[in-house]
């Protein structure tokens, strides 16, 4: 072969091979964890991200943190997915997961440098994982699953959320009734829950309402505000003179023919009202444009209609009341109507809102969010989706576990535990997973201000009188070692599970990588 080297790859790739790879790759993914690990817990801080338009949003949600964040590193774009998947899975716990990646990265690169071979790495973890969610699921409390207990499980995901403590009680109280009103024997409708927000009035205003609620105003002067007892219909077609399909030109000869022109028309925009009209209907809620003289006609049939509603909301209301979505009014039949108790108009400070209440084909319910700003708003809104998701996986997905990190010591140990009876190299890596999950604990007692080091041993003191009811409790200013089921800081043991999991998969995905190529 003469030993001349062969070029595969275009001079423009890039490459890192063998430890340089994994070490780039490692330091990547721990580097997103690190940012989010001032986060994590009731005391944990929040963050500023401004995009590159200038776009500013204040959270301390970690999902929301990792994907604002412009990350382009691919390995560290990973760990924003562990964060993604918890989020759709569970829809918390998020900061957890991206820590714990992070952690058991960096543990093992400690490993890869003890020339414990990756795949190794892989077995050890892959076994710890198995361990850590056997003991997860031992530590799932009995009790039933009362209003009282979810109104905890809904609060402590959302202590540290800026919705301010003296309403966290009020909105976690919402939030079950919320998620109780769309719950049957099959389980949790957690879609029928609405989240909508509103500048203005303080986090304490927020309401339950029994339906949907849209943002669009009445169109006219002289419709009515209320409608009890309301048909309903959905369309998607504008509402105005049809564009004609070929480009005709007429000439107008005489006033009669101009006349002629003008009530032909007239005629058309009619009909749309006189086809409702004579359906039944007495609300419309288009997703497109109404035009003026449509929408006197409306007006006139004493219809009450809404242009230019959001898709999303008009899919809620069709879903709510039972209409099916109409893209022609002319052919509208009953079986497309839908029905409310009522749809009424409300004055919130300078704007209307809509509210659809009491649809007849489903339970949908909306939290009604105000808050004094923009960004008050929006990070009670990702507060309250995370709280009802928590208390929809409590219910649906194998009940809660005591949270404040008391959960996590006793896995920690349980796999520390179990590695003794694992032979060879592995057990160095089952022993590291152990080490990694302590960061959860040890991050929660750094946040609320207490010494790292003498809250874990504090908390295994604790923990080896009341195995898995020992936990780091925030209180006020500072935290303290306290029994966390007492306390009512309680989480789904469905967040724990994916969190271990998914941040196994991430680190494991990446300690195994040892050759990047990347183009230009
Ligand atoms: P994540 O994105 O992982 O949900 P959070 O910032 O919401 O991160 O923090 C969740 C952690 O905070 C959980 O381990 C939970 O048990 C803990 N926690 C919640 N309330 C308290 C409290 N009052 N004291 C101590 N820990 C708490
Ligand atoms: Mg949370």
């Amino acid at each position: 072969m003469g030993g001349r080297p062969m070029f595969i790859l275009s001079e423009d790739t890039e490459r890192t091979q063998g430890r340089d790879a994994q070490s780039s790759n490692i330091s990547a993914g721990k580097a997103v964890s690190e940012a989010v690990r001032t986060t994590l817990g009731p005391r944990g801080m929040d963050k500023m991200l401004v995009t590159d338009t200038g776009d500013v949003t204040i959270t301390n949600d970690g999902a929301t943190i990792l994907n604002t964040m412009d990350i382009e590193h691919p390995a560290a774009q990973m760990i924003v997915e562990v964060a993604e998947a918890q989020e759709d899975e569970v829809g918390d716990g998020t900061t957890t997961a991206a820590v714990l990646a992070g952690e058991l990265l960096s543990k093992a690169e400690s490993l890869l440098d003890d020339d414990v071979h990756p795949t190794t790495i892989v077995e050890g973890y892959a076994a710890a994982r198995d361990i850590a969610l056997d003991a997860i699921d031992g530590l799932v409390r009995e009790e039933e699953l009362t209003d009282d207990l979810l109104r905890q499980v809904a609060e402590s995901s959302m202590t540290g959320k800026g919705t301010g403590d003296v309403t966290t009680d009020k909105l976690a109280d919402e939030v079950v009734r919320a998620i109780r009103h769309v719950e049957d024997e099959a389980g949790v409708s957690r879609d029928e829950v609405r989240v909508h927000t509103r500048t203005g009035g303080s986090s304490s205003a927020t309401e339950l309402v029994p339906g949907v609620i849209s943002d669009a105003e009445p169109l006219h002067d002289n419709m009515p505000l209320e409608v009890a007892d309301a048909t309903i219909a959905v369309i998607d077609e504008k509402f105005g003179v049809r564009e004609t399909e070929i480009d005709a030109e007429y000439s107008v000869e005489s006033v009669e023919q101009l006349t002629a022109a003008m009530d032909a028309e007239d005629r058309e925009l009619r009909e749309y009202a006189d086809a409702l009209a004579e359906a039944g209907v007495d609300v419309v809620v288009s997703t497109d444009s109404i035009d003026d003289r449509p929408a006197a006609y409306l007006a006139d049939a004493g219809i009450l209609a809404f242009e230019s509603v959001d898709d999303d909301e008009a899919a809620a209301i069709a879903s709510a009341t039972g209409a099916s979505r109409t893209s022609k009014v002319a052919d509208i039949e009953d079986a497309d109507l839908g029905a409310a108790e009522t749809v009424r108009v409300r004055t919130f400070g300078d704007d209307d809102l809509a509210f659809v209440e009491g649809g007849q084909a489903a339970e949908t319910v909306t939290m009604l969010v105000r808050g004094g700003t923009e960004h008050v708003v929006d990070e009670l809104e990702r507060a309250l989706s995370d709280a009802l998701d928590v208390v929809t996986a409590a219910l649906d997905s194998g009940g809660v576990v005591a949270g404040a990190g008391a959960t996590e010591i006793v896995v920690a140990d349980r796999v520390r535990e179990e590695a003794a009876s694992i032979q060879g190299r592995k057990q160095l890596a089952v022993e590291a997973f152990a080490d990694a999950v302590d960061v959860l604990p040890r991050t929660l007692a750094e946040n609320t201000g207490m010494d790292p080091i003498d809250g874990l041993v504090d908390l295994r003191a604790a923990n080896e009188e009341r195995a898995g009811r020992a936990g780091l409790i925030a209180t006020g200013q500072h935290g303290e070692v306290g029994d966390p089921v007492e306390a009512g800081v309680l989480d789904p043991a469905a967040v724990k599970r994916e969190a271990v999991e998914s941040a196994t998969e991430a680190a494991t995905m990446i300690a195994r990588i040892d050759d990047v190529i990347a183009a230009e």
